[in-house]
């Protein structure tokens, strides 16, 4: 497939806001996928060369794009660069310079899909001596055969910044409507769009969800749970008493702590084990003790657990809060000091595979039977989570202080007769918490201090979610500390948000959306001054979360309920 085919779809895409219009033009190209053999390409629809559940990063900095374009055009470093901070965006630079730079090429090699998802794919391989070069080379051949409109898109997919507003549920939508006929979408379309969800879900792969609603109905209506590829966790609701949440889960309730950590998957396979966080990363390296502690006290072929890892502090042997041991995840080295330093315990809540057999719909009792069967409780190693099943109110209402004065963020009350449904934040169970306003927001701009605080940003605009869209939700200032060792401070948030700059205007920089913090708030007003039409009173980050990514955040329907129930 020539990529030129691809980067139309990409410009009608980015014309075209509404959500039903993408829709058409993306099943529109989907529907000329079906016929290509190599459906790989469809990773590139949002801008990937790797299925989701892939570690691999493309990880080229704006610095190499920009070298890059310097030796395609002719052009030098520091006018690019100029070109850059005027318009904001390189993808549209380098369009603009290929625009004038064709107009001087006579002959150039028509560029196809095949070799811009090989080309790119051989980036993150490459370590050691002479890397840059290679890396550089392995773009110019890209760019030297590519248009001005293929420019755009490559540079913007090599920079992870594809800006065409399709998310997970618009490409499903148009893939369902690409691959089932009219009659069949018109018996059932709801069934069929949630099988396919499932598959993404259970896969994390748009590769094989493609493949199978090629083959048709019955064939999407088969999930394959594989240990060893991360798969997208069960999220849950949020009530505000133990009463709303018996009538949301039914009597009895299984009731176990909020452990105030971060949520890892555990898969064993017939070889090896694997680590995961609910953002698909593989995070094995980091927690080799983890590793350890399933081999020795979780028996079984086969498995995936789902599981909260939480901090605790050697001398007082009490929990601490996720935000000091935050750092393990990303942390490459001195991992066996860390470990040392900042010990986690796991705690099992659910498993969803067993000895070959996918546990999906067995009713969370009998997978609760399990976890007490297999996992072995060893305290501050790995363990069932600590929990009761009751329908009494008084009894969970003790539960839930007992959870408070151990430390833990609260409860979650869950539903025994309830199926595990990956990827969906579903009333199968729910959290109860003391603190309930705050929310986990993206930073999308940021603003340089003055005075002493000159040189760092200072100030943040936060958004929430909305479909396709992220919006504007407030502008945050205070909760950060001066000083980086009294915790979560602005010269830490400086240095994260400084590598995502992505336009500046005065003191303002608009950043791209991956840091997820979460904001407490008083209280929500209607706002005309920010996009989502509300705006946080008092907000105040109290912690960054580098579990989760822009999908997770806090939507605008979320939002809505609570400022009508306040
Ligand atoms: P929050 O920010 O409140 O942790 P969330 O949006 O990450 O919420 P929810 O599904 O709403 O996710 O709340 C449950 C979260 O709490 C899980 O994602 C998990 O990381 C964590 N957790 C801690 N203990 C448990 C437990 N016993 N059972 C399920 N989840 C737990």
């Amino acid at each position: 497939m020539k990529y030129s085919e691809l980067c139309q779809t990409y410009e009608e895409l980015e014309k075209n806001p509404s959500r039903l219009k993408k829709i058409e033009i993306l099943s529109d190209f989907l529907k000329k996928l079906k016929k290509e053999d190599n459906k790989e390409i469809i990773y590139l629809v949002k801008g990937k060369v790797f299925p989701d559940y892939s570690n691999k990063e493309i990880g080229i900095s704006d610095k190499l794009v920009v070298k890059a374009l310097s030796k395609a055009s002719g052009l030098s470093d520091k006018e690019i660069i100029n070109k850059w901070r005027k318009i904001g965006d390189l993808g549209k630079v380098s369009e603009d310079i290929m625009k004038v730079k064709k107009q001087h090429t006579l002959f150039s090699k028509t560029l196809n899909v095949e070799k811009v998802l090989e080309n790119i794919r051989k980036l993150p391989e490459l370590e050691g001596k002479g890397t840059i070069e290679k890396k550089m080379s392995l773009i110019s051949e890209l760019l030297t055969s590519a248009n001005s409109l293929e420019a755009k898109y490559l540079i913007r997919t090599l920079l992870s910044d594809l800006r065409i507003g399709v998310s997970d549920g618009t490409l499903r939508d148009a893939l369902v409507k690409a691959c089932f006929s009219e009659s069949e979408l018109k018996e059932d379309k709801k069934e069929i769009t949630d099988n396919v969800q499932n598959i993404y879900d259970t896969s994390s792969d748009w590769k094989q969800v493609f493949e199978k609603a090629c083959k048709g109905v019955q064939a999407v209506k088969k999930t394959v749970l594989e240990p060893g590829k991360p798969i997208k966790v069960m999220l849950f609701l949020k009530e505000n008493s133990i009463s709303d949440g018996f009538k949301r889960v039914g009597k009895p309730a299984l009731i176990d702590y909020k452990y105030d950590g971060f949520r890892m998957m555990i898969n064993k396979d017939e070889k090896e084990i694997k680590l995961f966080t609910r953002r698909l990363e593989n995070v094995t390296k980091q927690f080799p003790e983890v590793k350890e502690y399933v081999k020795e006290y979780v028996k079984g072929k086969t498995f995936i657990l789902d599981a909260e890892a939480v901090g605790y502090d050697l001398m007082t042997k009490k929990y601490r809060p996720f935000q000091e041991i935050s750092q393990r995840i990303k942390r490459k080295y001195d991992i066996e000091k860390l470990q040392k330093e900042l010990p986690i315990e796991i705690n099992v809540f659910d498993v969803i595979y067993y000895n070959g057999e996918s546990l999906l719909n067995k009713p969370f009792k009998e997978r609760r039977k399990i976890i007490e069967k297999i996992v072995k409780k060893e305290k501050f190693k790995i363990r069932p989570s600590e929990a009761i099943i009751t329908d009494d109110e008084i009894k969970a209402r003790e539960f839930y202080l007992k959870a408070i004065e151990h430390g833990e963020e609260g409860i979650m009350m869950k539903n025994l007769e309830a199926p595990y449904k990956p990827g969906a934040r579903v009333g199968y169970g729910v959290k109860i918490k003391p603190e309930d306003n705050e929310f986990d927001l993206v930073i999308i701009r940021a603003e340089y201090g003055t005075g002493k605080r000159a040189g760092w940003l200072t100030s943040y605009t936060v958004a929430c979610g909305d479909k396709d869209n992220l919006l504007e939700i407030g502008k945050v200032s205070t909760g950060l500390k001066e000083k980086e060792s009294e915790g979560l401070s602005y010269k830490e948030l400086t240095k994260k948000l400084k590598p995502l700059v992505s336009e500046e205007k005065g003191r303002e920089v608009k950043v791209k959306p991956e840091i997820v913090v979460t904001v407490v708030y008083q209280n929500i007003q209607k706002s005309p001054t920010y996009s989502s039409g509300f705006a946080l009173r008092f907000p105040r980050i109290t912690r960054l979360r580098p579990d989760r990514s822009k999908s997770d955040i806090a939507s605008l329907d979320e939002i809505k309920r609570d400022y009508l129930k306040h």
